[in-house]
């Protein structure tokens, strides 16, 4: 690492670095190499690699000593181009410096601009530029900048609420311009400024114990200590976390020399997407302000302009365009937004400034969007021939899917509700949830399984984990590019910002709306609709949003380029209807034990609990031909609704236990039909009990135990597709049995269901074709799956219980310490949700060859959670499964995480 070159120069259309550099350059560093190298007008700098980064940590937090003469020579550099000189008094150069990491983390690092204002240099500045305002206006926000970002956060200073020094230094500010009557920053005068920079000085020294830095070069290595620290701030690790960015990447430090939006009207400063990151539409999309500095535009402190005419909204529209104020500089930029997509391929977000009239591009990167607008854009650029369908299916990832088949708010109670407020629609999609106004607030709640919405004047970084943990965001202040906007956009959270109209009380934790007297407090429902932005009182329904034409072409598209089949979970009509709509090709479990649970369980579960607890076999002969009934009704509806298409049916899989009665009159109802006394049934349930249900009597451990429950089972499986037969249908039953550990259980098995079928084969005169298969779900079963094999026709690997027996972790109690596992990174992720492939896939790979060994072209396919896991389906893919199951509303996400695999593969 020692010894490589650390320091990567750009500007004046050269760069030594390029855009396929971005793990050493960082995303910004790579980009902003890759414009200057297309000709595009991009302020001379040079960034400092992710390497040096890691070195900064790997010496303690210190500089190794030759980045100090490779950042002299690349300064020297830059000031050539610039034509100016950095901490010179005459003619200085001001820069900026800029985290930049491989994959965008926005908002989550810091920048510090206007380095290189100090006693020395600022004489010389005003002269330069012959504004005194501009230059203390400059100073008064490096202050504030770099006292907040060096000299506090990156000395881990954690200041008490409201103490923070940027936050002091702000209340002095607005105190200085309530004190003169000021509305906003521009009225301060040029010795206003020039004052409240001393005063800040004083300040800086009185609560950090520090003084500002009064040379250049000081700053500039303060800063880039601040960057390389601000990687391991607490925001940043938070961050990183939740979007699973390694710690190990590090920074890049980009300084490049300063622009300014802010030296009157002719500057400005903003940022745009090269199409509308929140649906998708081609339309060049994005927000200025007339004499700023970006950060401006991000805090979302003013409400920006709007950046063409045919983008206004409800907001802004009465604010001049980019378009019409600034014609030539609009096309020019309209025209650099044409080539970036033609060179990179894909939606661009572009930051800008505007120095009297001439346009300076600060950065370019791929966009993040919606889930919608990743569709949209998607299919777009697939049809404009930007992009080819493999891209195109590449571009949506099975998270922004899942996020397109969440609710939307019903349209049909939407119309019937009246609008209380309007906001920017930053993010789409429907919220409906209780008020909470603060970040903690809104994960307590979260951890209670509440649904909520977080109400916020603006959010700031430090709000993540509460805006994560909220169902949606709403802000009084900030356009479509502010922070609560593009981090609620790249999660898919329906989010409003800028609804100008709320008034939150924070110390009575209360929201007004302008126009009404309705006081709302913590805990009261309203619903969001992200897409308008439209706020509601009380809670609207919310309905999914998967019948969207682009979606079902996407889909198919999709499907062409997958191998792996996608089945369902699904054990009712309703569940095997939407998973069909969802693109299902057969379910791949029906528990039956489910048609005991939920609606309409009742008389079936009654029957059940008489064959439980009776005493007799002729007594559970008797009950099992009362449950027969209901039993081959619920498999006949299903195998009708999936005609010609296969249905797997798993025996009675949970321990017999689960089902006795619990309360005194469903008791007292057993008692009386089978004639005995109460006290009687809670022997019989308490002989029932174990002490270790998971590894007891369950499964085809039952069905051994208890041939006649097994043979019902059978006989209702059968008559049901013989009834569907002669009724012209194609049932396709699958018969799977559960929790096996030896081949000896299924020839005992097999042998009990092929008299059955020959059975009803004679009463029926229907000839019935079915396959007969196992659940491959404890060790033992993997490891002697050749032997399965030769009884079973297919396998089915129940990841779930293989995960908790190979693990030796409770699958239902998990939650008590695999939080201090994955915490400790003892674990990289819940095994229950993605698999392991260390020793659980491996189980899984061996089952599939062994088994194939002995029988081959045998089935597999899996159908537990990990079924609708896109890591896990990668590696299902790799194994060479023929197909996996998941829940409905999984299935699109199985299909395009599939097809994503396969191309991958190649
Ligand atoms: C499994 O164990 O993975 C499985 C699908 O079965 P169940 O979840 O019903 O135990
Ligand atoms: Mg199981």
């Amino acid at each position: 690492m020692f010894g490589k070159k650390k320091v990567y120069c750009f500007g004046a259309k050269k760069a030594e670095g390029d855009g396929s550099m971005r793990e050493l350059l960082g995303g910004k560093g790579a980009n902003l190499a890759e414009m200057s190298r297309l000709g595009m007008p991009v302020p001379a700098g040079f960034t400092i690699t992710t390497e040096c980064c890691a070195e900064y940590y790997a010496l303690g937090g210190v500089c190794p000593d030759d980045l100090r003469k490779d950042v002299a020579k690349a300064l020297e550099a830059t000031e050539k181009i610039m034509g100016a000189k950095f901490g010179d008094p005459q003619n200085p150069l001001l820069v900026s410096c800029r985290s930049g990491a491989r994959s965008s983390m926005p908002g989550m690092m810091d920048t510090i601009l206007n380095i290189g204002l100090c006693s020395a240099t600022i004489p010389g500045m005003i002269e330069k530029t012959g504004n005194p305002r501009f230059v203390y206006d400059a100073y008064r926000r490096l202050i504030m900048m770099y006292s907040d970002v060096v000299m506090e956060k990156a000395e881990g200073i954690e200041p008490e609420d409201g103490q923070a020094i940027r936050q002091q230094l702000d209340r002095m500010m607005s105190d200085l311009k309530k004190e003169k009557g000021y509305k906003s920053d521009t009225d301060i005068t040029a010795e206003e400024l020039k004052v409240l920079c001393e005063q800040f000085k004083a300040k800086v020294v009185e609560v950090l114990g520090v003084a500002f830095p009064d040379t250049a070069e000081e700053q500039l290595w303060g800063s880039i200590g601040g960057v390389f620290k601000s990687w391991n701030g607490k925001r940043a690790v938070t961050y990183r976390r939740i979007e699973k960015i390694p710690d190990d990447w590090g920074t890049a430090v980009n300084v490049q020399s300063m622009v300014f939006g802010n030296m009157g009207e002719t500057s400005a400063t903003g940022v745009a997407f090269s199409r509308n990151p929140a649906n998708g539409d081609n339309k060049f999309y994005g927000e200025w302000l007339i004499n700023a500095q970006g950060e401006d535009v991000v805090a979302g402190i003013r409400t920006p302009n709007p950046l063409n005419e045919a983008t206004k909204n409800e907001h802004n529209k009465d604010l001049p365009s980019l378009e019409t104020a600034m014609p030539e500089v609009y096309k020019e930029l309209d025209d650099i937004r044409k080539r970036l997509e033609e060179h990179f391929h894909d939606m661009q977000d572009i930051e800008f400034t505007i120095q009297d009239r001439k346009l300076y591009m600060l950065q370019c990167r791929i966009g993040k969007r919606t889930g919608l607008a990743a569709l949209q854009m998607a299919m777009d650029m697939l049809s404009e021939k930007m992009i080819d369908e493999k891209t195109a299916i590449m571009r949506v990832s099975p998270a922004q899917l899942d996020e397109i088949l969440h609710p939307i708010l019903d349209p049909a109670s939407e119309k019937q509700s009246t609008v209380i407020a309007q906001g920017l629609p930053a993010s789409p999609g429907g919220a409906v949830g209780q008020l909470v106004f603060s970040p903690e607030d809104a994960v307590k709640a979260a951890a209670a399984r509440k649904s909520v919405i977080l109400v916020r004047e603006e959010t700031s970084p430090e709000d993540i984990e509460g805006m994560r943990a909220a169902a949606g965001i709403l802000t009084t202040r900030g356009g479509m590019t502010s922070h609560a906007a593009l981090v609620a956009r790249g999660w898919g959270k329906c989010c409003i910002v800028g609804c100008e109209a709320m008034n939150i009380n924070l110390a009575a934790k209360t929201l007004t709306f302008e126009g009404s007297d309705i006081v709302y407090k913590e805990g009261d429902f309203i619903s969001l609709n992200g897409a308008k932005g439209y706020v509601y009182a009380g809670k609207i329904d919310t309905m999914d949003a998967s019948e969207n034409p682009v979606f079902v072409n996407f889909m198919s598209i999709a499907d062409k380029y997958r191998r792996l089949g996608v089945r369902t979970n699904a054990d009712t009509p309703e569940d095997a209807q939407r998973a069909l709509a969802f693109g299902a090709e057969g379910i791949g479990l029906f528990r039956i034990e489910h048609m005991f649970y939920g609606k309409n369980a009742e008389t079936p579960l009654s029957k059940l609990r008489k064959m439980i607890l009776c005493d007799t076999d002729a007594e559970r002969a008797a009950a099992l031909r009362e449950l027969e009934p209901f039993i081959k009704a619920s498999v006949k509806s299903t195998l009708r609704i999936m005609d010609g298409k296969p249905v797997v049916f798993r025996l009675l899989d949970p321990p017999l236990h689960e089902f006795v009665p619990k309360t005194e009159d469903k008791k007292q109802q057993i008692a009386a039909e089978l004639g005995v006394t109460v006290e009687e049934i809670e022997k019989r349930g308490e002989n029932l009990h174990e002490v270790n249900p998971m590894m007891g009597h369950r499964g085809v451990r039952l069905h051994v135990s208890y041939p006649l429950i097994a043979e019902t089972e059978y006989r209702a499986i059968f008559t049901a597709t013989a009834e569907l037969l002669k009724e012209g249908f194609k049932p396709m039953p699958e018969i799977m049995i559960p929790v096996t550990v030896s081949a000896r259980e299924l020839d005992f098995q097999k042998a009990h269901c092929e008299k059955v079928k020959a059975e009803v084969e004679a009463r029926t005169s229907q000839q019935i074709e079915y396959h007969f298969g196992t659940m491959i779900e404890i060790p033992r079963a993997a490891l002697t799956a050749d032997r399965m094999a030769r009884t079973a026709e297919f396998f089915s690997f129940g990841t779930n219980d293989l995960t908790q027996m190979t693990f030796g972790f409770s699958r239902d109690d998990i939650g008590t310490f695999m939080g201090d596992y994955l915490g400790n990174k003892i674990l990289d992720s819940d095994p229950f949700q993605t698999i392991d492939v260390k020793a659980v896939g491996k189980l899984v790979d061996l089952g599939v060859r062994s088994g194939r060994s002995k029988r081959p072209g045998l089935k597999c396919g899996i159908c537990g959670e990990h079924g609708g896991d896109p890591a896990s389906i990668e590696f299902f893919n790799k194994i060479g499964l023929d197909y996996v199951s998941c829940s409905p509303f999984r299935v699109p996400i199985a299909r395009l995480a599939s097809a994503q695999a396969a191309i991958r593969e190649k």
